[in-house]
């Protein structure tokens, strides 16, 4: 949905907005506490599981691809 991708870097605590989603991460972690989700392939770190569950589909996709070309 567009108007979740527009408030992906945007904290739902404090109305914070932030230039990067790591930042976000980062904040949320420091100052409210927030447990993170992580990707068990590359490590990048998300707030909510179904943001994990969404950039693993798209690893995924990715990897269908790199396989197509070879
Ligand atoms: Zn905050
Ligand atoms: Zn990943």
């Amino acid at each position: 949905m567009d108007f979740l991708h527009r408030e992906k870097n945007l904290c739902k605590v404090c109305r914070t907005r932030f230039n990067k989603h790591q930042e976000l991460i980062q904040h949320a972690k420091k100052v409210h506490h927030q447990s993170i989700m992580k990707c068990h392939s590359c490590g990048m770190e998300f707030l909510h599981e179904e943001d994990r569950l969404h950039h693993v589909q798209q690893e995924k996709e990715k990897k269908i691809d790199i396989r197509r070309h070879r």
